[in-house]
């Protein structure tokens, strides 16, 4: 049986126990506050977007890797693309291996809203047949200028002209420059072609630039609802910028079946820069082409 002393020495152990218990809780009060915040910010800190990735979103015919780089952590997309006539236009290729340079190196030039993706050779078979390079390269590389007689390097290693292969107006065979070529035995046949459809799918760009050479222009493009809005807007700005050409109607030949059409038709703007020569990638014009756009996008 418990007597009073018993009782008495519980009760102040009791009240020793909630007194210290008060005591530290209150002294330990900013420090309890601190430590979900800080948590919290690392948390935060580890699961956010990487300021630059690569990823492969395709191979090739011949199972090349198809790369995407990805810069800024904005929510507002914007795709660059080079490379889809391969080595026929290496220097396309080039222009973008420098711009994903220069992006990773300055990344502050790229509005915080906006992430900047660059494709920079969809058609890396091709620029092997015509080349023998793979991946990056630099202008000293470039040894053979053969293919340029023939148009080899411009198609992919089936031998489909891959900005003849996409959903507008499709059709088997298409032209270039009064040739026939092939467009594929289907819409996106081509692994290269299914590479940029997924790949516009997964990030929803805003706009989309196709690097080509050489017409000295920027052209718009429309698939069959007329050429929109944004395109033109897009189209004035990169080809002032860069003192280019604007060609808001391409009608030198017909085109079937083209990248830029197909985007036109699924309501995203995508213009056609090409270089003045095959064999210059016009740093400058370029840059200020690009940052016109990073300018109408940013906010
Ligand atoms: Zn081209």
């Amino acid at each position: 049986m418990p007597n009073k002393t018993h009782i008495a020495l519980a009760l102040v152990i009791v009240g020793l126990l909630v007194g210290g218990f008060l005591f530290l809780h209150d002294g330990a009060e900013p420090a309890v506050e601190e430590v979900p915040i800080v948590v919290e910010e690392e948390v935060i800190e580890t699961i956010s977007a990487p300021v630059e990735s690569r990823v492969v979103v395709g191979n090739s015919v011949e199972g090349r890797e198809i790369e995407a780089y990805s810069i800024g952590t904005g929510e507002d997309d914007l795709l660059f693309v080079g490379g889809i006539h391969g080595g026929y236009e290496w220097n396309s290729i080039l222009l973008a291996y420098e711009m994903i340079d220069y992006f990773k190196n300055n990344i502050d030039v790229i509005p915080e809203n906006i992430t900047v993706h660059i494709i920079p050779n969809l058609n890396p078979d091709g620029l092997f047949l015509a080349t023998g390079l793979e991946g990056k390269f630099s202008a000293e590389s470039i040894t053979s200028n053969a293919m340029h007689a023939s148009g080899e390097g411009r198609f992919n290693a089936n031998d489909v002209d891959l900005n003849r292969n996409f959903d507008c107006k499709w059709a088997p065979e298409s032209t270039w420059r009064g040739k026939v070529v092939s467009a594929g035995t289907e819409v996106f046949s081509e692994p290269e072609a299914i590479a940029l459809r997924d790949y516009v799918a997964t990030i929803s760009p805003k706009a989309v630039v196709f690097w080509h050479s050489q017409a000295n222009n920027v052209y718009a493009s429309e698939c069959e609802n007329g050429v929109l809005p944004e395109t033109l807007a897009i189209m004035n700005a990169y080809s002032s910028a860069g003192s280019y050409g604007a060609v808001p109607v391409f009608d030198a030949y017909p085109i079937t079946g083209d990248a830029e059409g197909w985007l036109a038709s699924i309501g995203i703007p995508a213009i056609t820069v090409e270089l003045e020569t095959r064999t210059s990638i016009e740093w400058t014009r370029n840059l200020a082409g690009v940052n016109a756009l990073l300018n109408q996008f940013g906010k």
